[in-house]
């Protein structure tokens, strides 16, 4: 596999000068390979962030000045996503403080016989909030068309055809990085009468997102995973669903008129927008910061972006492809386009003890585990010898990066890998 020149710089983030201790006594500039838990903070957001932080105010709750342009910057914020996705006009984006929490929200809000659709390969967030009586869990496929052919035959097979139907995707996997057939499984999901929802947060960091073109009802993401880490996450999509349903939290904000009703109960009129799932004081920075967020990824072009990545990945995969101690995890196949997200095993070493090693001697920040996807890590980790057990049972190393990684870091990964199998195939170690 041939390593081609990089098309753009990586984008300033950061922490590229945070030291860390080594176990040899020295210390080095930490390697932040982790972008698929937490990618560090565009210098961009955090620069838009600490000017506008002096400005802080309440939102939609004061007559002052600063909560006027508080309330202004967070609608705009809304605005900015909305763009960012490609929304259709009549699109609801809620803010909300994650991922996870986005979709516990559209869960709270289906009709309430909704039937769900939803691949073990999942990342918990998007596997679990479903009622459990009314969910249908679909065998991990090998293959895009697998997965639309097993989708379309559960959607085809449900035995109440007429009735709410759900499917949840992801739009790229936190274990394999591989992308999903998302425009292929929306079209299975609406000609079967059903609505889909994208779980796009290893996706929207790293590929653009187009409501319209993939014609999803619902995507879902994270600001700490899109490089804007200050506690927000997005819902958006179809209105009317979430307008139908009861707030996903009661309280101020989301509540337009209450009275106190002479039997001694209070009796709420509840708000119809986005506002109806955001109770609470909403966090302005949070959502001006992944529209900060939003406004650069689109000013770098997700070409140039796409293209850095991909080149990334070809430099670990061609650096330590060559070695027969080394399996990369993948689903679909080797060759199967993917965002900068790699999960691995290596013969002779412990998922954990590496992830211990790279970062006592190496300073480089990955992760050892299930990735909150025990199913699909299970699955891809059949076959996988005993000497990729760690104490708490079978699990892969991920390295994972994005806009803001420079070269050295994945070449001081691929370095280090090689090292320490080395080591592990040495006599006497
Ligand atoms: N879906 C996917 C694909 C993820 O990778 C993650 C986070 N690892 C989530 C959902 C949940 O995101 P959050 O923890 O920000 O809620």
């Amino acid at each position: 596999m041939s390593v081609v020149t990089p098309v753009c710089a990586p984008l300033p983030v950061l922490g590229r000068d945070v030291t860390v201790p080594l176990a040899s006594g020295g210390e080095t500039t930490y390697a932040a390979l982790d972008y698929a838990a937490s990618a560090p903070a565009l210098q961009r957001v955090w620069d838009d962030v600490a000017a506008y932080v002096p400005y802080y105010g309440s939102v939609h709750r004061g007559a002052g000045y600063l909560s006027r342009l508080s309330t202004d910057l967070f609608e705009k914020a809304r605005a900015t996503v909305a763009a960012f996705l490609d929304c259709r006009a009549d699109d609801q984006v809620v803010f909300t403080r994650s991922t996870t929490d986005s979709l516990n929200l559209l869960a709270a809000a289906l009709p309430a016989d909704c039937r769900v659709f939803v691949f073990e390969t999942e990342h918990h967030a998007a596997l679990l909030p479903w009622n459990s009586a009314r969910v249908t869990v679909l065998d991990a496929p090998r293959g895009p068309g697998e997965a639309v052919a097993t989708l379309e035959r559960a959607l085809a097979d449900r035995d109440d055809p007429h009735g709410p139907a759900l499917v949840c995707v992801t739009g790229a996997s936190n274990v394999t990085g591989e992308l999903w057939p998302v425009t292929e499984l929306a079209a299975a999901a609406h000609a079967h009468g059903a609505r889909i929802v994208l779980d796009a947060a290893q996706l929207a960091p790293h590929h653009p997102v187009s409501v319209r073109d993939l014609d999803v009802d619902w995507v879902a993401f994270s600001g700490h995973k899109l490089y804007a880490p200050f506690g927000s996450g997005v819902l958006a999509g179809r209105a009317d669903w979430l307008r139908e349903a009861e707030p996903y939290l009661a309280g101020g904000g989301a509540s337009r008129g209450v009275v106190r009703r002479a039997d001694g109960g209070v009796e709420v009129r509840w708000q119809e927008g986005a506002a109806r799932h955001e109770a609470g004081s909403p966090n302005v920075i949070g959502a001006y910061a992944i529209a900060s967020a939003c406004t650069a990824l689109t000013e770098a072009g997700f070409e140039a972006l796409v293209a850095r990545e991909r080149y990334l990945i070809e430099k670990v995969r061609a650096g330590l492809g060559d070695l027969p101690e080394v399996r990369f995890l993948s689903l679909f196949g080797d060759d199967a386009p993917r965002v900068g997200v790699l999960s691995l095993v290596v013969d002779g070493w412990p998922s954990a003890d590496l992830a211990t090693a790279l970062s006592a001697e190496y300073g480089i920040g990955v992760r050892a585990g299930l990735f909150c996807a025990h199913p699909l890590v299970r699955t891809l980790l059949d076959g996988a010898d005993a000497t990729c057990e760690s104490a708490e049972g079978p699990s892969a190393l991920r390295v994972s990066f994005g806009a803001g990684t420079p070269d050295e870091h994945v070449d001081r990964f691929v370095a280090a890998v090689r090292q320490l199998v080395s080591r592990a195939t040495s006599p006497g170690r």
